[in-house]
């Protein structure tokens, strides 16, 4: 049986984040990543200033990234809009352009990657791989993300009406250009919202977390439920104008938010969506997945496989209050009043617009 002291089950931002800092400070770190090319993962590809500070520490600059700027968020809601500056710069950029940067940047630090071979069931001190073959190791940096691995799952949330995810892209045009520019677009209704931002090649992300209810009412079509929310609202009527029709819809379903991992356990290091997930409306969870997977780094290089108890503890602390704000605003988003309340809220108190982000954010 192969063994390596620190293994890294998952190459998205938090796996990235753990294996260029490890073997930035001299570890040689294994990440497993179960896909052979970098696809386009589900995502609102929304970076905020916060996330951008971390990716700085990893040696990943913003210009290096070369996404599209972002300077405001626009609200709409209920037939009301609004629009204010965010605290600092942020930026929207593709998955496929994160995550390739990030393995890249993983691999030129000297970490081993492994692709196309996927961890079919993982325990704290050892993975066995689809091929058949098992990997012990000292340490085991779970970074499967949206994935659960068998043998080490999260609890599901005790709820009939679980969230999904449902993403569009929207191909590059002058009209969205004009119509989105320089905003991440947030668009509330009954049972959700849909996020839109534009990436480094001026195409738009549209991006919806929606509870399942809603797309049942739409027959479980998708492409309907788009059609029904842009027949209520002009303005994402406008937006879907910009949708080639014959695009396909990505999916991913009961997503867990809200969730911490609150213990930890010698060898095993939770990351990333592994460890929290904040819900999707916050724009943060890519710089939980960041953060976490330097800090665990940083907790493993200095007192290795028993760092992990303190971590996980550490990380659940550090993470519950920017979970907590979020799924509160998750909650308020369903009444129909809080909805209404939001643009003129957010229109005369931009410092609580600040306020709310500031505290919505983890610390790199
Ligand atoms: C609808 C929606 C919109 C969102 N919008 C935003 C946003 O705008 N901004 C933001 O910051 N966050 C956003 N998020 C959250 C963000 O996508 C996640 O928090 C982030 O991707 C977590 O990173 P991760 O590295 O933990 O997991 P992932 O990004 O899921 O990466 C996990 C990696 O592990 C690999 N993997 C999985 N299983 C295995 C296995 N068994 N063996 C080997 N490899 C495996 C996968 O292929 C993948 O590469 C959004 C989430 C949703 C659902």
């Amino acid at each position: 049986m192969r063994r390596t002291a620190a293994l890294i089950a998952g190459g998205g931002p938090a796996g990235s984040a753990a294996a260029i800092r490890l073997a930035h400070n001299g570890a040689r770190p294994l990440l497993i990543e179960r896909t052979r090319e970098t696809g386009d993962a589900l995502c609102g590809g929304f970076l905020s200033w916060r996330t951008l500070q971390s990716l700085e520490l990893l040696g990943l600059s913003a210009d290096a990234l070369g996404g599209h700027a972002v300077s405001r968020v626009r609200v709409f809601a209920e037939g009301r809009a609004t629009e204010a500056h965010l605290p600092a710069p942020a930026i929207g950029l593709s998955r496929r352009r994160l995550d390739s940067l990030m393995l890249a940047a993983a691999a030129r630090a000297g970490a081993g990657i492994e692709r196309g071979t996927s961890i079919s069931s993982a325990a704290a001190g050892s993975v066995a791989l689809a091929d058949g073959a098992d990997i012990a190791c000292d340490s085991l940096f779970l970074a499967t993300g949206k994935h659960d691995c068998r043998g080490l799952p999260r609890p599901r949330p005790a709820t009939d009406d679980p969230a999904l995810g449902l993403r569009l892209r929207l191909p590059a045009s002058p009209q969205l250009a004009k119509r989105v520019g320089d905003a991440i677009e947030l668009h509330l209704f009954r049972g959700g919202y849909a996020g839109l931002v534009l990436q480094e090649d001026g195409s738009g992300n549209l991006c919806l977390a929606v509870r399942k209810s809603l797309l049942t009412e739409s027959g479980g079509d998708a492409w309907h439920l788009l059609k029904t929310l842009a027949s209520a609202s002009p303005a994402f009527a406008g937006r879907m104008a910009c949708a080639d029709s014959s695009a396909t819809i990505n999916a991913i379903g009961s997503v867990p938010y809200g969730w911490r991992a609150t213990a930890g356990v010698a060898g095993l290091f939770r990351l990333g969506d592994q460890a929290a997930v904040i819900p999707s409306l916050a724009g943060e969870g890519m710089g939980i997945a960041i953060a976490s997977g330097m800090r665990s780094a940083d907790a493993w290089l200095k007192q290795g496989p028993a760092a992990a108890i303190a971590f996980q503890r550490d990380l659940a602390r550090r993470t519950a209050a920017p979970v907590r704000l979020a799924s509160w605003l998750r909650n308020a988003a369903e009444t129909r009043w809080s909805r209404r309340m939001a643009p003129a809220l957010i229109g005369h108190m931009p410092r609580l617009l600040a306020w709310v982000a500031h505290h919505t954010r983890i610390e790199s």
